[in-house]
């Protein structure tokens, strides 16, 4: 789609279609230097913690049924909404908001945002951060890309204009292309880890049929579902040569060579914020994709 197609559909208010969550390619995980934050697939943590995350709503169908679920079982989840239906539904965001749950931003209409110019996509994150924000009072921190597709140098300039953090995944329900609950239990189940985030659609009936399900199997194996932020706060960075190791990243040829990260033994850079934040680059936060 051109910007300027990508334009006049954001104009006419076109909510993505069904099929639009594909991903088109593999969440890159870019290296964390030369970044302002992290881009997040998991999160290093000691106990059985993970996020279970929500794309493309609000939608009035299907999403409040899905916060009753999750309310009746105390899971805080996060929300990456798209502008289109979060203006449409700024009471679904307040509800949200209010249950505990995070709410990130995922596009204006869901383009693959390096396909379109860079004040096309500035535009589609700076009105749904503002959706976000007139819903709840609260800009949101995290972007999810649509498709998982970023380069590095909008990403770059994302963190930078917007102060927004990159989320992936690390366990694929594949709920919009599999419509079928049995699947979605499978595919999350055999793809959980501790640390993990799990990517689902909160605008599938057949999403909402699988979620308490999982929820409860998950709950059973002792997992504690918390937002994205607080994964995030909870992340431990793994010592330099068990990050290494974790990435498959080549070891250094002797024992010291490694570089060392520039302010590990420094100060601490700042108090830290009530609110869980995107965590400053640089440190080796997150291991690489499983994808
Ligand atoms: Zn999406």
């Amino acid at each position: 789609m051109t910007a300027a197609a990508a334009a006049a559909a954001a104009v006419a208010g076109q909510a993505p279609e069904e099929s639009a969550s594909a991903p088109m390619q593999a969440p890159a995980i870019a290296p964390t230097r030369g970044f302002r934050f992290p881009a997040y697939t998991s999160v290093n943590v000691d106990g059985p913690y993970i996020a279970i995350t929500f794309d493309d709503g609000p939608n009035p169908e299907t999403t409040p049924k899905l916060m009753k679920i999750l309310a009746a079982r105390g899971v805080k989840a996060t929300f990456f909404v798209v502008g289109t239906r979060a203006s449409e539904n700024p009471e679904l965001l307040r509800q949200m908001a209010a249950a505990g749950h995070e709410i990130g931003n995922h596009s204006w209409n869901h383009p693959q945002l390096p396909k379109v110019s860079e004040a096309e996509a500035d535009r589609q994150i700076q009105m749904t951060s503002d959706a976000i924000r007139a819903a709840t009072g609260s800009a949101p921190v995290y972007l999810r890309p649509p498709y998982g597709a970023m380069s590095q140098g909008l990403r770059r300039h994302i963190e930078n204009k917007f102060g927004l953090a990159m989320v992936y995944w690390s366990a694929d329900s594949l709920d919009w292309k599999n419509r079928d609950a049995q699947a979605i239990y499978d595919k999350v189940m055999a793809q959980t880890r501790p640390g993990g985030i799990i990517l689902m659609h909160d605008i599938h009936a057949t999403t909402v049929a699988a979620v308490p399900r999982v929820l409860d199997a998950l709950q059973a194996k002792g997992y504690h579902f918390v937002t994205v932020s607080q994964l995030i706060a909870m992340n431990k960075p793994m010592p330099e040569r068990v990050a290494q190791l974790a990435s498959g990243a080549p070891k250094p040829k002797k024992p010291g060579t490694a570089a060392k990260p520039a302010s590990a033994t420094g100060k601490p850079a700042t108090a830290k914020p009530a609110v869980a934040r995107p965590k400053p680059a640089p440190q080796p936060v997150t291991r690489t994709s499983l994808y």
